[in-house]
């Protein structure tokens, strides 16, 4: 069994001799599983969980929350987690013990454990990480690369917007954009037919989203100049509408499609995306016809009632969401599903075979699992499930299992439209 981690009042990460590490699946505390765990694999950081206390189970099996340093007597200790890189899907969450009941930031936590002298963490890999590994990011030359796209484009705002991005919110798609390389985000919508629990854009709850809304909308031709710098000039290159700094792009859908029309003319390069709650089915449609390669769907559930508690639609259904991906998918585009993934929700037995069903039927070509940041308690008072919890791994075994021709991912790859 691995044992349990804490920090210090000195910030620093210990294990504890006498309790064993414990996860959290939905509301339940359990020991974790050997395949749920792995080494805590490079690019992850450790944090400590604000105002909370592990907890952990002792030598007679009894679970507590621990609350001094064995190595201080009377310091009080915080609990310990794992925030992932990208091509890591959580399986289980920490479990810990609040001491302020204050609603936890908007990260995705995952529980971690220690063994034979290495830190282990409640995770599998889901997708090649090498293009999100923090190392190739923030690098000493970014500023410079900032500060000579913005002196070839003073005019561009979304140039602007970027460089904000990449340098005071560290969003790597945004920093992409200056290295020339890869996935790209393009932000462009002020507002959203959505208020999602966990939207890290504009906060609906206690805690400070993790970004401000971009505060204008850019025209066609902005868009297009960004789009197709881009997409000539970066290798494996995707531009993305739809990014953590904005509401829903589709609703942008007509500076979007004569963007797209115009980056067209100009290049075939590349695979120009669109990440969207695709309930505007309308724009949708505008978009496909004007030549949108992929679109990858938000979804927390694909269960209605949990969809409707979750997104807090304004407008739409998740029928819309259906047609949007059914137009998309006659007119050839690739569709992945963006999986908010939440330990003892989305892998309920009730929950996975809603995913299982929706997925056959609407022709999905991809499942990314995301990590959902959310405060759990804050998400349980909203949404429940029913069945057994199955397990994070066993619901990605289920999955290839049952639809091994859906492409099961962490991130958005290159593709082009009428090829899959
Ligand atoms: S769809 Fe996106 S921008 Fe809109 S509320 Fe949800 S997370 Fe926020």
């Amino acid at each position: 069994m691995l044992l349990s981690l804490y920090a210090n009042h000195r910030g620093e990460v210990l294990e504890h001799p006498d309790f064993y590490m414990l996860g959290r699946s939905g509301y339940h505390w359990m020991v974790p599983e050997k395949h749920e765990m792995m080494p805590l694999p490079k690019g992850a950081s450790l944090v400590s969980i604000p105002g909370n206390i592990p907890a952990g189970l002792d030598h007679n099996d009894q679970v507590t929350g621990i609350e001094y340093d064995p190595l201080s007597p009377g310091q009080p200790i915080s609990a310990v987690a794992a925030l992932l890189p990208q091509g890591f899907t959580r399986t289980l969450l920490p479990a810990c013990v609040s001491k302020d009941n204050a609603e936890l930031p908007l990260l995705g936590y995952a529980a971690v454990g220690f063994k034979n002298g290495k830190i282990y963490v409640a995770a599998v890999q889901t997708d090649d990480h090498k293009k999100w590994h923090p190392v190739n990011y923030h690098t000493e030359g970014l500023p410079a690369r900032i500060n000579k796209m913005l002196k070839r484009f003073p005019e561009n705002r979304i140039y602007r917007q970027l460089a904000n991005c990449s340098l005071c919110y560290g969003c790597f798609t945004a920093q992409n954009i200056f290295y020339q390389r890869w996935e790209g985000g393009i932000p462009s919508m002020t507002k959203c037919n959505a208020e999602c629990l966990g939207c890290i854009s504009e906060s609906h709850s206690e805690v400070v989203s993790a970004q401000e809304r971009i505060s204008f909308i850019p025209s066609a031709e902005e868009i297009a100049q960004v789009g197709m710098e881009h997409l000539k000039n970066a290798r494996d290159a995707i531009i993305s509408f739809g990014q953590g700094c904005e509401g829903e792009p589709s609703l942008n859908a007509k500076n979007l499609s004569a963007a797209v029309k115009d980056i067209r003319c100009e290049t075939g390069q590349g695979t120009i995306n669109i990440n969207t709650n695709a309930g505007y089915t309308e724009g949708i449609k505008q978009l496909c016809d004007a030549g949108l390669d992929s679109m990858r769907v938000t979804l927390f559930s694909c269960n209605e009632a949990n969809y409707i508690s979750y997104h807090r639609p304004q407008g739409y259904e998740l029928s819309d969401v259906i047609d949007s991906i059914e137009y998309a998918r006659d007119q050839g585009v690739y569709v992945s599903l963006n999986l908010l993934a939440f330990p003892g929700f989305t892998d309920r037995e009730e929950e996975a075979c809603a995913l299982l069903d929706f997925i056959r039927k609407n022709r999905v070509n991809m499942i990314q699992f995301r990590n959902l940041n959310i405060d759990p308690d804050r998400l349980l008072r909203h949404v429940s499930a029913g069945g057994e919890a199955l397990g994070m791994v066993n619901l990605l075994a289920l999955l290839q299992e049952e639809m091994p021709e859906v492409n099961l991912a962490s991130y958005s790859h290159t593709v082009k439209r009428g090829i899959s």
